[in-house]
């Protein structure tokens, strides 16, 4: 059997939105992005980056104050870096790094009682799950944050965090039919921590910063977190649909590029094409062609791809 890759949900929908533009961003011959990242992704990047840094700051035993401190100089530093670009600073940027500044001060200031409840299990952990049977891929995901409930009405159980920096705040029904947080309580049940007992977890916890420019708001209208539970049921089933859709991934990634983009259903004129990153790119493909200049001009690699298993287990030793 040839090496096992990664199928993350993130990819699945992707292709479920555009075959061909899954590949532009996830089949290993293209793996692009775009240089010039837009706005909500900066900000959930740098945004992520600081509410990492807080996380770890407290998992290290650094009190609730200094952690905060951390991270919110981490914002601070990057806004200095620009003003001092003096007439070449990014405003659209510093804009950026003005409400991530305010809103993850609310944050902290908003959630210390956090401390009082969670252990910080993990930050930023990847975890791949592997699969039984004749497959020959496994499930990525890497989790903003794992808490343990020492106390509350969840002491005992295990539970994702995730961070979300969104426009509005997500409604019950996203909430609810949701594939990605599944999958990730699904990561966590095969999990072992050390001096814990196999872990209990049932919820995951979503952690919403409205993004949404508001005249006079209220905590409440910027920061929201809901705590989702999800059935046995509901879990396995949306594992299996993305099972299904991984198939098909992870045989169109190991397809040289010139063979997998023949096999590649396009959504061409669908509505995901006015908001497509790869619109030069598909442009060239349905012309015949070659996309250099476009990829030179406007794309690069995208580093954030998961490593083949093998490598995996290799680094666990
Ligand atoms: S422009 Fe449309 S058809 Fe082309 S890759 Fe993007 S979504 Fe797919």
């Amino acid at each position: 059997m040839s090496h096992q890759i990664g199928v993350s949900n993130t990819e699945a929908s992707n292709a479920d939105s555009c075959e061909l533009a899954w590949g532009f961003g996830f089949h290993p011959d293209m793996n692009f992005q775009l240089r010039d990242m837009g706005e909500a992704r900066v900000r959930g990047i740098i945004g992520h980056e600081a509410l990492e840094i807080f996380y770890k700051s407290l998992q290290q035993g650094e009190s609730y104050d200094v952690s905060k401190a951390n991270a919110l100089a981490h914002i601070q530093q990057l806004r200095v870096k620009e003003l001092l670009a003096g007439e070449f600073a990014d405003l659209k940027r510093i804009t950026i790094l003005n409400y991530l500044y305010d809103i993850l001060k609310l944050y902290f200031e908003t959630n210390r009682s956090d401390v009082e409840n969670w252990e910080i299990l993990e930050v930023e952990g990847f975890h791949a799950q592997e699969q039984t049977g004749e497959v020959d891929f496994y499930l990525p995901s890497r989790l903003d944050l794992v808490v343990y409930h020492k106390r509350g009405p969840f002491a005992g159980e295990t539970s994702p965090v995730d961070h979300k920096f969104t426009y509005d705040f997500w409604n019950e029904w996203k909430l609810k039919l949701n594939a990605q947080f599944p999958l990730y309580i699904l990561a966590l049940r095969a999990t072992r921590y050390a001096g814990k007992p196999e872990p209990v977890v049932r919820r995951v916890i979503v952690n919403q910063f409205r993004t949404r420019k508001l005249k006079d708001p209220q905590v409440e209208d910027l920061l929201k977190r809901d705590v989702q539970a999800y059935e046995s049921d509901f879990i396995e089933s949306v594992f299996a649909n993305h099972m299904k859709k991984a198939v098909r991934l992870a045989y169109l990634k190991r397809l040289p590029w010139d063979e997998a983009v023949t096999e590649m259903k396009a959504s061409l004129g669908s509505m995901n094409c006015q908001y497509c990153d790869f619109k030069e790119l598909c442009l060239a493909t349905f012309e015949g062609r070659d996309p250099k200049n476009a990829i030179d001009a406007m794309y690069k690699r995208n580093e954030y791809g998961y490593p083949p298993l093998e490598e995996i287990r290799r680094e666990r030793g």
